[in-house]
């Protein structure tokens, strides 16, 4: 993963700094600037990274989802349904009925043009063929289930879901300041890349998600979004539990879902995936696909990068040449990107690492025509750990500086949902502790359709 999850711990808030807001709402968010000219190449599965996602409705685009449904009528219900959160296997189905309690807010949000159709009992039988291993075709129960819930003082909102085969994944939902929401995604259950001081990669890797389960966290995060009150989500970062080059055939399928206009409706330019870059290859898995590069660096320095992701075999110069020439196979104009850097007291946050990180930076820029580059500057979270501190204030603001004073963009992540474990991979890892908790409410509940 990225940064992520090392970052993971920070419960991130991300994409203030690399994207920029539209104002406008999900529904009307424009998809296609970056998709029409980064048409989304799904690469071959491999021997390594493996993990052929298995593909179901969730995974499906308009045309394909009307063949199996039996006419595009069909299948634009049943997506009108999904990009809101709803199930249409229990919208239509026979546990939400007229009369229930959520019915007619749900009627009333899909479009008007059929909110009088409904999917009759053959449709029914041939969306939950796309599932046959689920009960009824469900994406709610059947792919995933929401297990655990919690939110924390500024809403942050954390979602762990149990998937059909009972492990679990987690996902986090940050509201912004300015109306709108950032979720953070998990592309894997643990991680292999083993940096030092990620909780998810104590886990070691259990096993890839499939596309569907990673458009499932968005599924429920709108879902939740909904019944909460919370702000959209007009922004994701593939920042949570898992490395998403060992697994980009189901990642990039699960953007391409999302930022198609008649699907998720996001911006691909409200996307980012973050990766560590296990090889200078990581880049170009992701350079066609519609969204934010951003790499996890951590350190420019070889040595330190390797103490802290100890899986890394390739030099630092060999894996931005890698980023390199994944930006300049892009478009100019889609050439913004991000390096990432969990700072750690004593560690990585001292002038030096600052000058190191940008003669590193400068290299990038000076290469690609047309680059943005942003430093994200990610405090790290100490909740629980013993070998790495969080930074003080100050260290974290003069290696911003120095940043800035050599000419290169940073920005300062702030941590958010402190108090509720919000970084990402640490739900997972300490939801035993917090099971007992689970019964509390979030603030302003509402019924969980
Ligand atoms: S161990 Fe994996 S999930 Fe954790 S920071 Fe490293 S790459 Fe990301």
């Amino acid at each position: 993963m990225r940064v992520s999850a090392i970052l993971s711990f920070l419960l991130l808030v991300p994409a203030a700094c690399f994207v920029v807001s539209s104002g406008r709402s999900p529904a009307t968010v424009g998809t296609f600037c970056l998709s029409s000219s980064l048409s989304p190449t799904v690469p071959e599965v491999d021997a390594e990274n493996g993990d052929a996602p298995a593909v179901g409705a969730l995974s499906m685009g308009l045309d394909e989802l009307a063949e199996k449904l039996g006419g595009l009528g069909r299948a634009r219900l049943a997506w009108d349904c999904y990009s809101i959160g709803i199930d249409p296997a229990l919208f239509f189905g026979s546990v939400i009925s007229p009369g229930a309690e959520d019915f007619e807010t749900i009627s009333s949000l899909i479009p008007t043009k059929r909110r009088s159709h409904t999917l009759a009992k053959e449709a029914l039988e041939k969306l939950a063929a796309l599932y046959p291993d689920t009960a009824g075709g469900k994406v709610e129960g059947g792919v995933a289930k929401l297990s655990y819930m919690s939110q924390a003082s500024d809403n942050t909102t954390k979602l762990l879901l149990r998937l059909a085969d009972g492990l679990e994944v987690e996902t986090v939902i940050i509201p912004m300041a300015d109306s709108r929401s950032t979720l953070c995604i998990s592309s894997q259950i643990g991680c292999k890349q083993a940096c030092t001081f990620c909780a998810t990669g104590r886990m070691g890797k259990l096993r890839s998600l499939t596309s569907d389960e990673i458009l499932a966290q968005l599924f429920f995060a709108r879902k939740i979004c909904r019944l909460y009150e919370l702000p959209h989500i007009t922004n994701v970062v593939f920042m949570g539990m898992g490395e998403p080059a060992d697994n980009a055939q189901a990642v990039i399928k699960a953007v391409q879902i999302m930022t198609t206009r008649s699907l998720f409706q996001m911006s691909a330019h409200k996307i980012a995936i973050s990766t560590v870059a296990p090889s200078p290859d990581s880049f170009r898995r992701f350079a066609k696909t519609p969204c934010t590069l951003a790499w996890s660096v951590h350190a420019a320095n070889d040595e330190l990068r390797k103490k802290l992701v100890p899986t890394t075999k390739y030099t630092m110069a060999e894996l931005r040449q890698g980023f390199i020439d994944a930006l300049l196979s892009r478009p100019p104009k889609f050439r913004t990107a991000m390096l990432e850097v969990a700072l750690m007291a004593g560690v990585n946050d001292s002038q030096t690492e600052a000058d190191e990180l940008a003669e590193f930076a400068r290299v990038i820029t000076d290469s690609v025509p047309g680059c943005k580059l942003i430093v994200n500057l990610i405090p790290f979270n100490d909740i629980g750990q013993d070998l790495f501190q969080k930074p003080s204030g100050e260290a974290v603001l003069a290696f911003q500086k120095r940043l800035w004073r050599q000419g290169v963009g940073a920005h300062t992540r702030v941590t958010r949902g402190d108090d509720e474990s919000a970084a990402c991979g640490q739900l997972a890892t300490t939801k035993k502790t917090k099971r007992a908790a689970s019964r509390a409410q979030p603030r302003n509940p509402k019924k969980i359709a």
